[in-house]
């Protein structure tokens, strides 16, 4: 396995526990989690000597994280929101989890695992 691999293995493994403690939480809540985490790990790009190196340091770090987070976007949405949307039997209509007749015919969602409680 190349250290490419292994670093992709190690980032899927604590996602996943990671996860688990962000799921069902509201979405305020998980964005400020993920903002503090993002905070913190900022914080930790420095240069002890310069403050103004250190702060073009953490743009360009931030800078290069939203780039990744930008290409698993629609990655992520295929993969654990998509699978998820109620899509109406009689228009074909898709709608987020939790609404339970069809905003376009008002026709009752089928969900793809079960009616949400
Ligand atoms: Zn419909």
């Amino acid at each position: 396995m190349s250290d490419l691999s292994k670093q992709a293995y190690e980032v899927m493994e604590l996602v996943k526990a990671i996860r688990p403690l962000l799921s069902g939480r509201a979405p305020e809540v998980q964005g400020a989690v993920l903002a503090d985490l993002l905070a913190m790990w900022l914080a930790g790009h420095v240069n002890a000597n310069d403050p103004e190196d250190s702060d073009r340091i953490r743009e360009l770090a931030l800078q290069m994280h939203v780039i990744g987070v930008r290409a698993l976007i629609k990655l992520n949405y295929q993969m654990t929101v998509e699978p998820q949307l109620a899509a109406c039997a009689a228009c074909g209509a898709k709608h987020e989890i939790g609404r339970i007749r069809c905003l376009a015919c008002g026709k009752p969602l089928v969900f793809p695992h079960g009616r949400p409680n």
